[in-house]
């Protein structure tokens, strides 16, 4: 069977699958991804016979996706801030909208400073800071182990590990040794009723890496309070990732911290990002 024939049978296939928007996208990305190809080398030998060993792990890959398990978990990895980042069943996929708050955080830090990332996931902000910003150090709270394991993964390939602590405990427990001068977070933000609406491909990626509580607020509200005021130095910045429906009842939250607040939108055009400056206390 040639590229070219795989290509337009798997693409008829995933037509009928409805979480699927861009069929050609996602096979010709499996199948770079499988053959170890680029993009445009499959093109240039798209006429081709497949070697008969990549056969059984292509279909498989196709029949994965028409169950609705995303491309990015078949596959183990996604780009994010323009770095491969490792991922699977257990973690949240990295997400391009989030690449907003990684920008702010290097914009932010002070040099030298040190940041607190809550509920880090994969640990794709701290690694994409830490990539960027080679001055300075983090912690990566999580509760989960699964999604932590992949937080370690990606700091060591792109070799930040030294500069990463990672702390497997709920974030109501846990006590910083370093007070921050930055406190990042894109916490589970979806209405609890919401997440029991999400469609199949969704339902492969954590519940709790999602579910927020009935109004998506519930770790805002326990970030500002056990954090804003102890745990964060005087000048210091909070960065959140919000829902578009959440993220001015996030500046909210904020404001009642008598922190100085801004709202920016993310590059979909939607209100995506709460910042909070913490005033020097008097
Ligand atoms: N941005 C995700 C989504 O709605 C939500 C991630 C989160 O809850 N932190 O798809």
């Amino acid at each position: 069977m040639t590229y070219n024939e795989f290509r337009t049978e798997a693409i008829a296939k995933l037509r009928d699958c409805t979480d699927v928007e861009n069929p050609d996208f996602e096979i010709t990305t499996l199948i770079c991804h499988i053959c170890s190809l680029q993009k445009a080398r499959l093109l240039a030998i798209r006429g081709e016979s497949i070697p008969e060993k990549y056969l059984p792990t292509l279909s498989e890959a196709v029949e994965r996706r028409l169950q609705h398990e995303p491309l990015q978990y078949i596959i183990g990895e996604w780009e994010f801030f323009g770095l491969r980042m490792f991922c699977g069943q257990g973690c949240l996929i990295p997400r391009p909208e989030t690449e907003l708050v990684v920008e702010k955080a290097i914009e932010l830090i002070p040099k030298g400073g040190h940041f607190l990332d809550l509920c880090a996931g994969s640990g794709c902000i701290s690694v994409a800071i830490l990539n960027n910003r080679k001055d300075v150090t983090g912690t990566a709270v999580d509760i989960s182990p699964e999604a932590l394991e992949y937080a370690k993964k990606n700091a060591e390939y792109h070799k930040v590990e030294k500069r990463l602590e990672i702390v497997n405990m709920p974030l109501e427990e846990y006590l910083p040794i370093t007070v921050p001068d930055c406190i990042i977070s894109n916490p589970p933000y979806v209405k609890t009723k919401d997440v029991d609406a999400f469609p199949q491909v969704m339902k492969y990626e954590p519940r709790i890496a999602f579910d927020g509580g009935h109004d998506g607020l519930e770790f805002y509200k326990t970030i500002a309070k056990r954090y804003s005021a102890r745990f964060l130095k005087d000048g210091g910045f909070l960065i959140f990732e919000a829902g578009y429906d959440t993220v001015r009842e996030v500046e909210a939250i904020l404001k009642y911290r008598k922190m100085e607040t801004t709202v920016l939108e993310d590059m979909f055009g939607v209100e995506r990002v709460c910042i909070g400056k913490k005033t020097a206390s008097k």
